[in-house]
């Protein structure tokens, strides 16, 4: 039983290996189904791949949610450059 389930789940090290490649959808559908029956059982990788999936999400929706320059300081160093080109010497 246990050669079986290692051949259809996979070992915890396998496992830890490929959980961001299935965080990324970049696993082939066995090594998909390897790994999902894996978590399905092993409640030591589930965790793992449990705080791996919420980091990676937290990342990523850090990374969207970067902010726009304000339209103020924008404008200010636009207007900024504008009075150097016309009088460059500062007067
Ligand atoms: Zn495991």
């Amino acid at each position: 039983m246990n050669t079986l389930r290692r051949l259809l789940t996979g070992s915890h090290e396998h496992t830890e290996s490929r959980m961001s490649e299935h965080l990324d959808e970049e696993l082939r559908w066995f090594a998909r189904f390897r790994l999902v029956q894996h978590l399905a059982w092993c409640e030591g990788c589930s965790s793992m791949y449990e705080c791996l999936r919420v980091t990676v999400g937290g990342l990523r929706s850090m990374k969207s949610q970067q902010p726009a320059p304000a339209p103020a300081l924008v404008d200010a160093v636009i207007e900024q450059i504008h009075r150097e080109q016309l009088d460059p010497d500062g007067q």
